[in-house]
């Protein structure tokens, strides 16, 4: 196995991968900024490397700090866990080139998968769904751009084929803003994503967002963990997650998951990942792939019984699935709330020192969080400071008890979003299950 990892992340995630390299004995080293030497796992790590000041651009963000904390510290392989440098390719060839192990995909399965044409050209290849669009770069054409407008039938959206973060998209309505939009998007896109490809695709009204997790390792195996819903969203950011989705099929689920599965073995993937779809009217359209462990995925832990990041390790080492896809059971159901220090009302983030804190407990509920009592929350970095989950024998259960759980949770010192969460918990559409990307923002607009 695997004797030392860099984990070159923060926050929960950072110490979430500690657990998982403690119990399969692998060193760790904690790179961190200036602003996170009390962070628990810098605390818990066998080494720590400070890598330079608070901003991520200098720290979490810099590639040779971080490999020369690995040289430094004679680790074997970095994990770069969500956000910061994970999805980025020329970070995971510095890593390779280096003589370290990436924990994640090669870097050209990351380039393919970052750049959405290229990405969807792919899985159509492959065979997995997508949404009926362009499935190429837009010219200045404006007949032609016209014509492809007509065949899909509008509502239509223009996409940055590099954007992210839910930034570089624009929907048109009809013929007569169709030129100027592309227009507007390329130029933002140049701007924001160094990069002006744009592309078009039908804009669906009222879908859910539903992702399959999958494994694949470096042998050519790939299983699917089932799928999980992520449609409770404010500014495309998740909010509230859940596994299984509500109303999907076990043959649904069997029949776009094992299709998930083989597109990673003819595109060899390796490691963990997640295919995003949009779903409507009973169909499943692919968005986007996500190259990295997800905020998500302990929903799919708690359902499978699988721990999704001692996977990564495995493949990252060259092992084979410790799974078969007939290995893989679906039990109950699981609900994660993402706990940000920020106001309820105003979504203002709100760092500041943790006065008290005080876990909830009992059957089915897990706390992923690095807080503790006087920790201070820096102001540089996301506002996410932990999540809560819960799994029950079936979705009811699991509400009830993160809805105990939401209620016995104690963050005092600063401001957090758990009055939100509390309402969405109880709101009926929520418990109904099934409601659309489109809910959270309409319900908040109430307030
Ligand atoms: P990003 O990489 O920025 O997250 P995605 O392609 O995943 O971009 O899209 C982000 C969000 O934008 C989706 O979750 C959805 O809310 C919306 N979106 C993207 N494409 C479409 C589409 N074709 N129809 C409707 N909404 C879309």
């Amino acid at each position: 196995m695997l004797s030392k990892v860099v984990i070159a992340n923060r926050g929960e995630i950072a110490l979430r991968i500690l657990r998982a390299c403690r119990e399969m004995g692998i060193k760790t080293v904690a790179v961190h900024s200036e602003a996170d030497r009390d962070l628990k796992h810098v605390r818990l790590a066998d080494e720590a490397v400070c890598i330079g000041p608070a901003p991520s651009l200098e720290s979490y963000l810099n590639i040779p700090r971080i490999i020369s904390a690995a040289e430094v510290t004679d680790a074997v392989a970095i994990h770069p866990g969500y956000g910061f440098l994970s999805e980025n390719a020329d970070f995971a060839d510095a890593v390779a080139s280096s003589g370290f192990k990436f924990i994640g995909p090669t870097a050209d399965v990351i380039r393919i998968m970052g750049d959405k044409v290229s990405a969807i050209n792919a899985m159509k290849k492959a065979g997995v769904p997508c949404v009926p669009g362009s499935n190429a770069p837009l010219d200045n054409n404006q007949k032609k751009n016209a014509k492809i407008a007509r065949e899909i039938g509008y509502p239509i959206i223009i996409k940055a084929s590099g954007g992210g973060g839910g930034r570089g998209m624009r929907v048109v309505h009809s013929e007569a803003s169709l030129q100027n939009s592309i227009n507007l998007t390329r130029q933002e896109a140049a701007v924001a994503f160094n990069n002006d490809v744009v592309y078009m695709e039908k804009y669906l009204e009222n879908p859910r967002h539903v992702e399959f997790q999958v494994l694949s390792d470096q042998h050519g195996n790939a299983i699917h963990l089932a799928e999980r819903d992520c449609s409770m969203q404010r500014r495309h950011q998740k909010v509230v997650e859940e596994a299984p989705a509500p109303g999907i099929t076990a043959e649904q689920r069997d029949k776009i998951g094992r299709r998930c599965a083989e597109a990673c073995t003819k595109i060899a993937y390796h490691g963990a990942g997640t295919f995003e779809f949009l779903y409507e009217n009973g169909e499943f359209y692919f968005i986007e792939m996500n190259t990295r462990v997800q905020v998500e995925h302990p929903v799919t832990e708690m359902i499978t019984g699988v721990d999704i990041i001692k996977e990564q390790l495995k493949i990252a080492n060259g092992d084979e699935l410790s799974y078969q896809q007939h290995d893989i059971k679906v039990r109950g159901c699981a609900i994660e709330c993402r706990i940000n220090a920020e106001d309820s009302e105003t979504f203002m983030p709100s760092p500041g020192k943790i006065k008290s804190y005080h876990a909830p407990g009992g059957p089915g509920i897990r706390m992923d969080t690095h807080l503790y009592n006087g920790y201070t929350v820096p102001p540089h970095y996301d506002s996410m400071i932990g999540k809560l989950i819960s799994h029950g024998c079936d979705r009811l259960t699991a509400i009830n008890r993160i809805s105990g759980a939401l209620d016995e949770l104690v963050i005092d010192g600063i401001k957090t979003n758990i009055n939100l969460q509390k309402r969405i918990i109880k709101d009926t559409a929520f418990i109904q299950g099934g409601a659309n990307i489109h809910y959270l923002e309409k319900k908040l607009g109430l307030y």
